[in-house]
């Protein structure tokens, strides 16, 4: 529901969040989990311009969990007082605001499990066509949401380095593996959402409730091996080639937050089947979220754009997701993590991963400074960013998700 607190005019007495450019309007209130340096303790935070409000000491908001389990209209209560609270000075209220840049962002919350999607349509066509390329749709594609389950171990928050992982390689197809350091290393941008309230096991999310149990968003970077994936995953899918390492921003930007720039999902192409009644949302279901890739390689002082996604362009949206992924009974839990598979549209320029844009390295990347990318190389930067827009609303940004690759270790 569109409210107060979507407001185009409304202001902050915390200046930085007045201009034009901050993600951190008084309209988003993005959540945080950070530690004030040289305390043990986590603490949740709101972003506001450039800076973080202590929730937990300022509302006595313990955790990150603890909001996420609140009901749909509880979390939407607490957004109404933290945007008065910080619409309306009060006296010592900026005792409760420290710099973004002194704190550290931790991961948002404890993730019980985390689950891959491969909702964009045209992602799944240009990686399908190179293996297959009269057939790179499986007859599946249009008529559930694919995913496979994923390592919730690994996820990190931006920031992290990412070490380039070992694994079983087929260089010469008619010879054996060999075990060596990937080569083609890749990411893959994606938005994350996490889960609000969960499911008991044995029943399953209505997709007509499937939003309220949906609390928020990130960025997300599904790092994969490229070599190892395609020696390893058929028959059960994606398994070492990915659980290495996913980042996400330590940003939640909540559902609440996004409802001025949700969309109509993109019509189904004629042909296409309508979705089974247990699939079937009434309503726009889609989210217009603008997700962007910058590279900066070690010998690049800024870095640079390399392609730019719209994710209400995806096949399947986030409900269909939650609906598709309970559907057999599996319980949701709080803070479990959905990545919704790469974002790509059909231009190159919006190609979600490295895969894609060079077509497994047959078309290289050209980087201002003269050197080409066919994949990741040590010491790259991949940084994600990500933004709303929508006319007669204030813009609102995901922040960041980085990570720097480090060289593989020594042999093991
Ligand atoms: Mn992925």
């Amino acid at each position: 529901m569109i409210d107060q607190t979507h407001d185009p005019a409304l202001k902050s007495w915390v200046e930085s969040a007045n201009r034009p450019d901050t993600d951190f309007p008084i309209q988003n209130l993005p959540y945080a989990t950070f530690c004030r340096r040289g305390e043990e303790r986590s603490r949740l935070g709101v972003a506001i311009g450039d800076m973080l409000l202590d929730a937990t000491e300022a509302f006595d908001l313990q955790s990150m969990h603890r909001v996420m389990s609140m009901s749909h209209s509880a979390r939407a209560d607490v957004r109404r007082i933290i945007s008065d609270y910080l619409a309306h000075y009060s006296t010592g209220a900026e005792r409760f605001l420290h710099p973004i840049s002194g704190v550290d962002l931790l991961l948002p919350t404890d993730i019980p499990d985390y689950t891959d999607f491969y909702a964009s349509i045209d992602h799944a066509t240009n990686v399908g066509r190179m293996f297959r390329p009269d057939n790179p749709l499986l007859p599946n594609y249009k008529w559930m949401p694919i995913a496979y389950h994923g390592r919730a171990s690994s996820v990190i928050v931006s920031g992290a380095p990412v070490r380039r992982p070992w694994g079983q390689i087929v260089s010469n197809p008619a010879g054996p593996p060999v075990y060596a350091p990937c080569r083609l290393l890749d990411y893959e941008v994606e938005l994350g959402a996490f889960l609000g309230r969960g499911n008991p096991i044995g029943e399953s999310i209505p997709i007509a409730e499937a939003e309220d149990h949906l609390f928020g968003v990130c960025l997300l970077n599904d790092w994969s091996a490229r070599d190892i994936q395609s020696w390893e995953y058929q028959p059960l899918g994606p398994f070492l080639a990915k659980n290495f390492a996913t980042s996400i921003s330590p940003w939640v930007v909540t559902m609440q937050a996004l409802e001025p720039f949700r969309c109509a999902a993109p019509p189904r192409p004629e042909g296409d089947p309508s979705p089974l009644p247990h699939l079937t949302t009434a309503g726009d279901g889609a989210f217009k979220i603008t997700l962007e890739v910058w590279l900066r390689s070690a010998a690049m002082l800024d870095p640079v754009r390399v392609s730019r996604g719209d994710f209400s362009s995806m096949y399947w949206t986030l409900a269909q997701m939650v609906a598709h992924h309970s559907s057999n009974g599996c319980p949701m839990r709080t803070g479990d993590l959905i990545g919704s598979g790469t974002v790509s549209g059909p231009e190159r320029g919006n190609r979600g991963c490295l895969l894609e844009i060079t077509t497994r390295g047959a078309e290289p990347l050209q980087l201002p400074n003269g050197d080409v990318r066919r994949f990741l190389e040590d010491g790259d930067e991949v940084i994600l960013r990500g933004y709303c827009e929508a006319p007669g609303f204030r813009r609102i940004g995901l922040g960041e998700c980085r990570g720097v690759i480090l060289p593989a270790i020594a042999a093991p």
